[in-house]
């Protein structure tokens, strides 16, 4: 038998919890709509789209995929938002091809595109990994996360209270040799174009230190770190930026396997940081998902799986709820993702509320 045939099944008999709806309305702060996630839901009537959600126990959405140009932006816009605008918010994105034929004006000019984006209604910025990794400039270097150059568009970001949702780097392995000691090598095996092995890539951690260098630089803006701050394998690294940066924020998305497999860290990594921490599936608007993160959010269940098709995508373990307090769920369901959005930025801002976490100074 191939190792990769080998699938144990747990002979564990422990309870298992079924979370049909989750205890608090949800907003998920990190997902899709697009075609390349839950099957292109723009070609599909709408009603059926928020009767998932309803089941679902979703309020609102964040559909990240304007992040990926301004045609798709201004498709969602009008295809969700325009239709369902308590329901959605879409985020929008930076044209980093563009560095190239427009050089040192790049910056500004990405900048006023986002003044433009949110005036037709984009409600946020969504950063793709590509820092670090393949945005390039007009000499055709690698450009860093927090290069200074572009610092006039994250304080544009601020100025114009737009939430960024930054995905830097990703999963630690994916930076390692493909060999007998990579923790996620099945998963690697059937992307290729997932690794990233450093040299020639930054290595991991660099990349990580430019986010958190970029972070407290700009502490008027609000950045959510996608995927528990890009660096769920080391809760206490991103607990630390968390502490010295009031301005940042994390998003749970497609990380529940990461954090499920510390459940004493995570939970201490939530109660410690219950006003910061965002839910996120990042799955598409998919029930299963949902439940298997309500699950693991509000249980004490012991050892399953992370995943909606029972097939270990990531790694070989599974996972244990982490039996959240009623007061931390309510916050990281709703009440965070809620206080970072503009329009409630700005009312708050209005009504001097001292009960809102943001950025100081
Ligand atoms: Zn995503």
């Amino acid at each position: 038998m191939l190792l990769s045939d080998y699938r144990p099944k747990s002979q564990l008999v422990t309870r298992t919890t079924r979370i049909e709806r989750p205890r608090y309305p949800v907003i998920d702060a990190h997902n899709h709509l697009g075609e390349s996630f839950g099957g292109g839901w723009n070609s599909k009537p709408l009603s059926q789209l928020l009767d998932v959600l309803d089941e679902a126990g979703v309020v609102e959405y964040f559909d990240l995929d304007g992040g990926w140009g301004e045609q798709i932006l201004h498709e969602h816009l009008d295809y969700f938002k325009s239709r369902a605008p308590e329901r959605f918010h879409i985020f929008g994105g930076v044209n980093w091809t563009q560095w190239g034929n427009l050089g040192e004006k790049f910056p500004e000019w990405a900048a006023s595109r986002l003044r433009i984006q949110q005036q037709h209604g984009a409600e946020g910025l969504k950063i793709w990994k590509a820092f670090g990794l393949s945005v390039q400039d007009q000499e055709q270097e690698l450009v860093s996360v927090d290069d200074p150059r572009l610092a006039i568009l994250w304080e544009t970001a601020g100025e114009l209270s737009l939430p960024v949702i930054i995905h830097v780097a990703d999963p630690v392995a994916f930076f390692q040799p493909q060999d007998q000691f990579n923790e996620r090598l099945e998963e690697l095996e059937m992307h290729p174009d997932w690794a990233f092995l450093s040299p020639p890539f930054p290595s991991f951690i660099s990349i990580l230190e430019g986010l958190a260098s970029l972070v407290a630089q700009h502490q008027n803006t609000i950045f959510i770190g996608a995927h528990v701050g890009c660096y769920a394998e080391n809760l206490a690294w991103v607990s630390s930026l968390l502490e010295r940066c009031p301005n940042f924020y994390v998003d749970i998305s497609a990380r529940i396997g990461e954090l499920g497999r510390q459940p004493y860290s995570a939970r201490k990594f939530f109660l410690q940081h219950a006003d910061r921490i965002l839910f996120g599936s990042d799955m598409g608007p998919d029930l299963e998902a949902y439940r298997i993160i309500y699950r693991f959010l509000e249980t004490d269940d012991e050892y399953f799986s992370y995943d909606p098709q029972e097939k270990p995508r990531q790694g070989r373990w599974n996972i244990y709820g982490i039996h959240l307090p009623a007061d931390v769920l309510e916050k990281v369901y709703f009440t965070n993702a809620k206080n970072i959005l503009p329009k409630e930025r700005k009312n708050e801002q209005k009504n001097g509320d001292r009960n809102f976490v943001g950025p100081v100074g």
